[in-house]
C-alpha cells in the first residue's frame, strides 16, 4: 500500500510514534526514524524493521532546532532522494498551574510539540511538492479541544497544531498534499504512565469504551490518513479517544 513511499516520523523510538513507524513500514514505507535522546530504543526499531524486510533510517534530531531538523532531512533526501509522508508527532508535556509555570517551562512545550511541527513542515514541504504530493499529519491531542487543567501550555501548543492544520490544508491543497490531524486520547505510553496513578478509575469512567488506548490504534489511524484510500480528506482532525471528548 505504501511501498516506495518515504516517512519521517518524529518522536519515533517511543510510544507512539513507534507504533506509527512500526505501521507505515508494515505497509510498505521506508521510514525515518527520529529520535532525540532514546537512542538504544530508535536504534533497537530499525533493526526490527530491517529484520521484517523493510527499510528504516536512525535519524537524531531536536525537532526545534532549526539546524539539526535542516540537517536531518538533508540525511533522508540523501539516503532515498526525497519524502512523501511526514508525520509530527515529536511532544512533551509538562505538569504545573499557568500562575507556575516559568517562561523556560512555557517555551519548552510550546518549542517541541508546536515550532518542531513548523521546522520539519517548513522543511519538508518543498520535497513534498517536488514528488507532485504527499501526506502531512499532526499528532495533536483530545486537550486542545477539551483543555486540560496544569496543562495550559501543552493545550494551547496543541490547539496551535490543529489551526496549522487547517490553514496548511488550504496552502497545500492545491499542490495535491493534503494535511491531517490526529488527536488522541488516553493512550498507554511513557507520557501518561505516571500521570494515570490513581486516576484510573475516573479515566475509565470518563471513556465511553471504558478502557485506555494502545499506541497501535493512533497508528492505525496515521496509516489510512497517509495512503491512497485516504486520498479525498485533507482538513481534518480524527480523534482517536474511545469517545473521551464526546464523553
Ligand atoms: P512519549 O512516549 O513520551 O514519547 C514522546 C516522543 O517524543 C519520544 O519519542 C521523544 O523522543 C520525542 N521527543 C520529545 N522531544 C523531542 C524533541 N525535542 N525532538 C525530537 N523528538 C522529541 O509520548 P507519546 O504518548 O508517545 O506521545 C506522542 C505524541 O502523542 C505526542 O505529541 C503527544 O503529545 C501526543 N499525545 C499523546 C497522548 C497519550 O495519551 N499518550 C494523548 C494525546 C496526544 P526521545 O525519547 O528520543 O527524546
Amino acid at each position: 500500500m505504501l511501498t516506495g513511499k518515504v516517512a519521517l516520523i518524529t518522536g519515533a523510538a517511543r510510544g507512539i510514534g513507534r507504533a506509527i513507524a512500526t505501521g507505515l513500514a508494515e505497509h510498505g514505507a521506508a521510514v525515518a526514524v527520529n529520535y532525540r535522546t532514546s537512542e538504544g530504543a530508535a536504534l533497537e526499531l530499525v533493526k526490527e524493521i530491517e529484520a521484517q524486510g523493510g527499510e528504516a533510517l536512525l535519524c537524531r534530531a531536536d525537532v526545534s532546532d532549526r539546524g539539526q531538523v535542516t540537517a536531518m532531512i538533508a540525511t533522508i533526501v540523501d539516503t532515498w532522494g526525497g519524502i512523501d509522508i511526514l508525520v509530527n508527532n515529536a511532544g512533551i508535556m509538562e505538569d504545573n498551574f499557568l500562575v507556575d509555570i516559568t517562561l523556560e517551562e512555557w517555551e519548552r512545550v510550546i518549542n517541541v510539540n508546536l515550532r518542531g511541527a513548523f521546522l520539519c513542515t517548513q522543511a519538508v514541504i518543498p520535497l513534498l511538492q517536488a514528488r507532485g504530493g504527499g501526506r502531512i499529519i499532526n499528532i495533536s491531542s483530545q486537550a486542545a479541544l477539551a483543555g486540560s487543567r496544569r496543562h495550559v501550555h501543552y493545550a494551547t501548543a496543541k490547539a496551535g497544531l490543529l489551526g496549522f492544520t487547517y490553514s496548511l490544508a488550504k496552502e497545500l491543497g492545491p499542490y495535491g498534499i493534503t494535511v491531517n490531524a490526529v488527536s488522541p486520547g488516553r493512550i498507554v505510553t511513557d507520557m501518561i504512565k505516571e500521570r494515570m496513578q490513581g486516576r484510573e478509575e475516573e479515566w475509565l469512567q470518563q471513556t465511553p469504551l471504558q478502557r485506555l488506548g494502545e499506541p497501535e490504534e493512533v497508528a492505525a489511524a496515521v496509516v489510512f490518513l497517509a495512503s491512497e484510500k485516504a486520498s479525498y480528506i485533507t482538513g481534518t482532525n480524527l480523534q482517536v479517544d474511545g469517545g473521551l471528548l464526546m464523553g
